[in-house]
């Protein structure tokens, strides 16, 4: 029985390898292991056997029928973290998983409308719902495994944008950025980076302009920002690689450009860590 298990890690470890060669694997016990990026902005899934609890810094975490889950390490993720595996025997283990910290840019952006780095006070509430909104689509508790797959790239172009920098807009300091920019003509079609149900589809919030949430289970969410054109809509259920939006720059936006995000629930994560690295066109 331990030798089937050890092999079923080892095929799934593998499997890990083959599919995101750009991710580390970690064993925690000889039924447990995690595999994603151990830095900060980094996303995590993790395999254990069906009956085990994991806990994350005391968290439960939800697990599926097959014993996946996944976590996620914040912008500024402190350096350790605890992952706790407890058997139905009542066993526990627990290790200490050691984040490596990264090195943000700070970032000078001029140009963006005035209104959108100092809004008018008339503006307060249609933020505010506005906000409700993406958070409470962020907070989808679904059962769906997609964030088991490889994400692709939604669009190919140049980065212009980074995960973690610091903004200062127009001279005014402003919080992190936490999308991945890829510049691309207005219109330009955007696909889905991994199988989804749309959560939230808007034509043009105030500081995003058209924004679409895409639910991959989990707590996984990947959002795209400035669009142009949302052309889903909320409960669609799409697959990877489906034309879902057109880039724009309405928002908070000084071109056209594609922001993607990725968060589990409320903690964002850097895009540019699920996917391999992008091949020319
Ligand atoms: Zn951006």
């Amino acid at each position: 029985m331990l030798y089937v298990n050890t092999l079923r890690t080892l095929l799934i470890t593998l499997w890990f390898i083959s599919s995101q060669s750009y991710a580390d694997t970690l064993i925690i016990t000889d039924d447990t292991s995690l595999t994603g990026s151990f830095t900060q902005g980094g996303l995590i899934t993790g395999y254990t056997s069906p009956l085990n609890t994991i806990s994350f810094n005391g968290e439960v975490l939800r697990t599926t029928p097959k014993g996946h889950f996944v976590f996620g390490f914040g912008r500024d993720a402190e350096a350790t973290h605890t992952l706790s595996v407890t058997t139905p025997g009542g066993s526990n283990v627990e290790k200490i998983i050691q984040v490596s910290p990264r090195v943000y840019a700070l970032q000078k952006v001029n140009g963006v409308p005035q209104k959108t780095v100092t809004p008018p006070k008339k503006a307060q509430q249609r933020i505010q719902k506005e906000t409700a909104l993406v958070k409470s689509a962020r907070r989808t508790q679904s059962n769906a495994t997609s964030f088991l797959e490889p994400f692709s790239w939604p669009l190919k172009g140049p980065i212009t944008g980074v995960y973690g920098s610091q903004r200062v807009y127009n001279g005014t300091p402003k919080r992190p950025h936490f999308g991945l920019d890829i510049a691309a003509p207005v219109g330009t079609l955007v696909k889905a980076p991994a199988d989804a149900t749309v959560t939230l589809a808007h034509q043009n919030m105030y500081y995003s302009g058209g924004t679409l949430i895409m639910d991959h289970g989990y707590g996984i969410s990947s959002t795209f920002i400035h669009l142009d054109e949302v052309l889903v809509n909320v409960g669609d259920k799409i697959k990877r690689g489906d034309n879902v939006a057109k880039v724009g720059s309405k928002g908070r936006s000084t071109g056209p450009h594609l922001d993607w995000r990725i968060n589990w629930f409320h903690v964002r994560l850097d895009p540019a860590l699920v996917v391999p690295p992008m091949e020319k066109k």
